[in-house]
């Protein structure tokens, strides 16, 4: 048997499917690649025995004929996402060694489609973070210059999928920890519409924000992928009813590429920006060429988006983290000495120093007498951004944007100044704080480093977001471009 190191998911599907080898045989082959390459610190569990299991289930599957078109596929779940009978960490401390009584209903869904579960993917702690430097099991290398960041929070998620350890993961995006990530490795990283994919077992962060999404090499990928993980749940409260035929469609055949759409450059984020604005005015050229119109858009309130998202963000972890005193599940001090005692030690020796520093202001914004000065107002600016866009959409189908302001950077190179940290996710939080879905996509290079620009569309469409990226791929070869060494 002999796999490209660098496969796509649809690639191995095909050949699962003519019989070429067994999941077994690639479940194997996968798992050997993982064991190779453990100085990337992108997993922080692999269970052998449970993927080997999955794949003989998935070829056991196929033999009686029930196949879907992604069974025998092995991939990595972020280990933000609660998996029954194996550690779930979320990054932290605080959860280091508790087991997860269920599986969220994205690793269900996709285990029953006979998906494989390699192993949980190294994470920023509770996906607070834009760097990976943030996990209590260390920081995560990028397989580009393993002295750089693979991005965050799910830079577990990217940095294996790039070094080929295993064809796709899963990842979640509050504010960009998907795209931004995808960027940064050379992936392609989507954040569905929010709603679209259900946050049951999905350790929360930041509830009306978080949602989990997929990496891959392609945009075809994603679309192979994504109906089997998406969809209502009555088990999330914010889980959409939308159906939608096209993710019915995405079961049954490839993606076809869109065409002719109209997409706005909205000039707020292009502005004063050098490298990353000339690689998305070679795909704006690339796109026209076939067809694609592109018109200047403004989206007014962007410059509001970090501040509003971080106190929006905060406020909400502050409340979601509360639930972590010691009691019930999670890291317990020893000796306690009263019940106050329990929760301050507990919580102090448990979370980390940015997950602090986020329950604090987080707290303070909540607080009597801030309220409105603070979580109030950015509640006003959500609204203002997302209007901003509702606008946009009027005039044009898709937004095309650079992800991120620049290239990977050295690990250090923000440790000590949190505000320069979330500078980094000026591109990918105005779509999260509206709910919308985007795309990371590569487009070029810098340095010798992955550049990728963003495609967000209006609430629900993913299928005009991923066929405009998939015409962009057929057109173009950066998706194809792999790091050396793996
Ligand atoms: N970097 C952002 C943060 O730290 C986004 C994180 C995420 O999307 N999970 O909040």
């Amino acid at each position: 048997m002999t796999v490209e190191t660098f496969s796509s998911v649809t690639d191995l599907a095909a050949r699962l499917e003519a019989g070429e080898f067994s999941s077994e045989e690639l479940t194997r082959h996968y798992l050997k690649r993982a064991h190779s390459f453990t100085g990337l610190n992108a997993f922080i569990t692999i269970d052998e025995d449970r993927a080997l299991s999955e794949a003989e289930a998935a070829d056991a599957l196929r033999a009686r004929g029930e196949a879907t078109r992604v069974t025998g596929i092995p991939i990595a779940h972020k280990d933000v996402f609660c998996t029954k009978g194996l550690l779930t960490t979320c990054g932290s401390k605080m959860l280091g060694n508790w087991v997860a009584p269920y599986d969220a209903t994205v690793v269900a869904r996709l285990g029953s489609a006979g998906v494989v579960t390699l192993g949980k993917a190294n994470m920023d702690e509770f996906a607070m973070g834009s760097s990976n430097e943030n996990s209590h099991f260390g920081a995560v290398a990028n397989p580009w210059e393993t002295d750089r960041v693979p991005g965050g929070s799910s830079g577990g998620s990217a940095s294996l999928v790039a070094a080929g350890l295993a064809p796709a993961a899963t990842g979640t995006d509050t504010g960009g920890s998907i795209r931004q990530p995808a960027a940064f490795c050379g992936l392609t990283g989507m954040k569905p519409t929010y709603g679209r994919v259900s946050r049951y077992g999905m350790v929360a962060f930041a509830s009306s924000l978080d949602q989990g999404g997929l990496f891959a090499h392609t945009a075809a990928d994603i679309a192979l992928l994504l109906p089997y993980m998406a969809g209502f749940d009555p088990k999330d409260s914010t889980s959409s009813p939308t159906t939608d035929d096209w993710l019915d469609a995405c079961r049954r055949e490839p993606l076809a590429p869109a065409e002719g759409l109209t997409i706005g450059l909205p000039k707020e984020y292009f502005d004063g920006l050098g490298v990353p604005a000339a690689a998305v005015d070679a795909a704006r050229r690339a796109l026209e060429s076939a067809g694609f119109r592109f018109r200047e858009v403004s989206l007014p309130h962007t410059a509001a988006a970090i501040p509003a998202y971080y106190i929006i963000a905060g406020a909400e972890a502050s409340t979601n983290l509360s639930r972590y005193d010691g009691v019930r599940f999670g890291h317990r001090c020893g000796n306690p000495e009263s019940l106050d005692d329990l929760y301050e030690r507990s919580r102090s020796e448990g979370f980390g120093t940015e997950v602090k520093r986020r329950i604090l202001t987080g707290t303070y914004a909540l607080s009597v007498g801030y309220f409105d000065a603070y979580y109030l107002k950015a509640q006003k600016i959500r609204r203002l951004i997302q209007e901003d866009f509702l606008a946009a959409f009027a005039d044009v189908d898709l937004l095309l944007t650079p992800t991120t302001p620049n290239v990977a950077f050295e690990h250090g190179a923000h440790a000590d100044d949190p505000v320069t940290m979330y500078q980094q996710d000026i591109f990918t939080v105005p779509a999260s704080l509206s709910g919308l879905p985007a795309v990371s996509v590569p487009c070029g290079f810098h340095e010798g480093l992955p550049l990728g620009m963003q495609l967000i569309g209006p609430h629900f469409a993913e299928q005009n977001v991923l066929r405009t990226a998939e015409a962009y791929q057929r057109l173009t070869g950066w998706h194809l471009e792999h790091p050396e060494g793996f």
